[in-house]
């Protein structure tokens, strides 16, 4: 059976043109910093970013880590939001690999604001841990691709400088935040201190992720890199892909958006369900209005060839991305439409 897969934009493939630019890629020893075609992915994340240097990565929780281990120091604190990637999908690695203890703040869209954040703020002292950073995720991925408006970056970047608290930012989909706004991924990365972005996912790449910050930082990024087995020899051949994902595939990304909204209006439509507009690529669909909970549903949704995932029990999730189209989304639909009116 094919199925569409709404699962998670982690699905994509990597398109015919990746392909053949990973066969003919030119390749050298990245831990000697020989691989030219990591050196032009870095040098053009870089750019992209609107920082010093860039650091190629295998994944985005090795980027988020490395990034959290370069603004902090042992016993200290991060705050981030309750829903974040980095306390609910990597494995305590705040703590395990950083020494340092996340503080949450809940929201109810996953954007944290100042006035939440200050209350969260230790400052150190005789019996109080120090906030070495604030870990802001754009776009939250758990509370549904919402995008963080720039006056509410600027605003959390600005005072915590003067508190000298770093910012780490998980742009893992940050390009599509930046699709969102309309801005360049570099306006959004302005506010923060270091930023780590995807180039699968979304941009279709088979693997890969970027680290980028200060020539300073991201030296140091460099060495917890290798300590961590990323160190990677020939990497230009996933690098190749990478290059691609930046310089042709962020450019489509409302198209995804456009998906997205479609497959949220017409579900919307579907009895006892609640679906929030989405800001991006990423639909929640509350179903706790029909008595059934995701165990029920997911199922029954697979045998009819449509893969959802569940955020709860009574919250499905559905991505759209490069690898389906406007026909699918609207196939999808009609399924959970029949499939739900057939339940009841
Ligand atoms: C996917 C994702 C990551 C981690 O990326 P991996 O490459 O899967 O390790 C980090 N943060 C967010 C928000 C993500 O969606």
């Amino acid at each position: 059976m094919t199925y569409i897969d709404l699962r998670s934009d982690t699905v994509t493939k990597p398109t015919a043109e990746m392909r053949r630019a990973m066969a003919e890629a030119e390749v050298g020893d990245d831990v000697y910093r020989e691989d030219p075609t990591v050196n032009r992915l870095e040098k053009l994340s870089a750019e992209m970013a609107g920082k010093q240097a860039a650091l190629f990565v295998p994944t985005g929780t090795m980027a988020n880590n490395i990034g959290i281990k370069v603004n902090t120091r042992h016993g200290e604190e991060v705050i981030c939001e309750a829903h974040s990637h980095i306390l609910d999908w990597e494995l305590s690695m705040t703590a395990w690999f950083s020494g340092c203890l996340v503080r949450s703040v809940e929201t109810a869209d996953g954007i944290l604001r100042w006035k939440a954040i200050e209350r969260a703020i230790r400052r150190g002292g005789a019996n109080n841990s120090q906030t070495a950073c604030i870990e802001v995720e754009n776009t939250h991925n758990m509370a549904g691709g919402t995008v963080y408006p720039l006056d509410v970056l600027a605003e959390i970047y600005n005072k915590a400088r003067e508190s000298g608290i770093r910012v780490h930012m998980d742009g893992a989909r940050i390009f599509n935040a930046a699709a969102a706004l309309n801005v360049s991924a570099a306006e959004i990365a302005s506010h923060c201190d270091t930023v780590m972005f995807c180039l699968s996912k979304g941009l279709g790449a088979p693997a890969g992720s970027i680290l980028a910050g200060s020539e300073t930082d991201i030296a140091q990024a460099r060495l917890y890199r290798k300590r961590l087995g990323g160190g990677m020899r020939q990497s230009g051949v996933l690098a190749a892909a990478g290059i691609i994902s930046l310089e042709k595939m962020t450019a489509r990304l409302p198209e995804d958006h456009a998906h997205a909204a479609l497959l949220a209006q017409r579900l919307s439509a579907v009895p006892g369900f609640e679906v929030t507009p989405p800001q991006t690529n990423i639909v929640r669909i509350g179903i706790a209005g029909t008595g059934l909970t995701a165990s029920d549903v997911l199922p029954r949704l697979k045998a009819e060839g449509v893969l959802l995932s569940s955020i709860d029990s009574t919250t499905l999730r559905a991505v759209t991305h490069l690898d389906v189209t406007r026909e699918d989304c609207e196939r999808a639909a009609s399924v959970v439409d029949s499939l739900m009116s057939s339940v009841h």
